[in-house]
């Protein structure tokens, strides 16, 4: 069943006034927005400067036939998708499968039954709306796919991906980057004394501090349990420092109402700079890490940053 998608918008191109007209009349009838084309050339810059939903094309037209024409728009990433619907006079059978071949969604022969326009029309319509729709799933898809439940922020995967291309581009561009692996303190506690429900309250306020301190180029993520690992591109030791304390003061300023009373954490922050050429993604965590455990070892609530090259 054909669903109607009066907003949608068509393009005529017919070098014949006549044939445009009438189809305008047809197609605007049925609610359809229609916009008008008298060569190829014209059809293309249309296509290429609007969302259009279908495409009627004439084969026989000056500048630019309907054959060049379709070539040109399923050469463009722009114009590749959308349906065009030949239609046209010249009705021989090479015609027609030369016309699928080109990549046509669907032809029709001039003069064209005006229901049997509207109808595959309004199938060509479809095929963009359903195009449209799958694009949508798969870009809210993808984004799930990269957050985490809990907190909203990155998840693991997206951080790996990110730190990968994140070194890389360090060592292409001579520019340093900082990684900080921050950890709650004695989160364990949390959770024991106030239940595992707030430690998980308290995990997205912690989150949400965080995301307050970074810069905008900043890429946060949970990086698994009570952690969260923050990327730093064009960050120097000096100022992965400063940030790791903003990060830390945040979060040890703010009390966090949960239903079983108020709660209040510190955390300790571990950060390593990998300074151009470039280092091994692994080094750089393992160094991060290595410092995490000196920050605990020192006595909580603090930060300490080394340089790895
Ligand atoms: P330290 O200061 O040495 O980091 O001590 P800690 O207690 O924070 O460290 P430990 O690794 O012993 O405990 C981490 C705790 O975090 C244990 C685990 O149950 C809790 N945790 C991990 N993920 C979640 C979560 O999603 N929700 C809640 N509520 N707790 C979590
Ligand atoms: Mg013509
Ligand atoms: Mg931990
Ligand atoms: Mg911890």
């Amino acid at each position: 069943m054909l669903q109607n998608h009066p907003q949608a918008t068509v393009l005529v191109a017919d070098d014949s006034a006549t044939v445009r007209v009438l189809v305008r009349m047809q197609l605007e009838s049925a609610g359809y927005d229609v916009v008008e084309a008298e060569d190829g050339q014209h059809a293309l810059d249309a296509a290429r400067g609007g969302q259009l939903d279908a495409v009627l094309l004439d084969v026989e037209m000056p500048v630019m036939d309907g054959f060049q024409t379709i070539a040109a728009l399923k050469d463009d990433p722009l114009t590749r998708d959308i349906p065009v619907v030949f239609l046209t006079s010249r009705c021989a059978g090479e015609d027609v499968v030369g016309a699928l071949r080109a990549g046509a969604h669907d032809y029709l022969r001039k003069p064209p039954d005006p229901a049997e326009l509207l109808a595959r029309v309004a199938a060509a319509v479809e095929v963009t709306a359903l195009r449209g729709e799958l694009r949508r799933r798969t870009a809210e898809l993808d984004r799930m796919s990269r957050t985490d439940h809990l907190t909203d922020l990155f998840n693991r995967r997206h951080l790996d991906e990110s730190l990968q291309a994140m070194i890389a581009s360090s060592r292409r561009h001579t520019l340093p980057v900082s990684v900080l692996l921050v950890d709650v303190d004695h989160f364990k506690q949390v959770n024991d004394r106030y239940g595992h429900e707030a430690g998980d309250i308290v995990l997205q306020a912690v989150a949400a501090s965080l995301s307050d301190a970074v810069r905008l180029e900043d890429v946060l993520g949970r990086w698994g349990g009570e952690e969260f690992l923050v990327l730093a591109p064009f960050t120097d030791t000096g100022g992965a420092l400063t940030l790791a304390e903003r990060l830390r003061t945040g979060v040890a300023a703010a009390s966090i109402p949960t239903p079983a009373g108020d709660v209040q954490v510190t955390i300790s922050i571990g950060g390593a700079t990998a300074v151009a050429p470039g280092t091994a993604v692994d080094v750089v965590l393992r160094a991060a890490d290595e410092q995490l455990y000196a920050a605990k070892e020192a006595g909580r609530d603090r930060s300490a940053v080394c340089q790895v090259s």
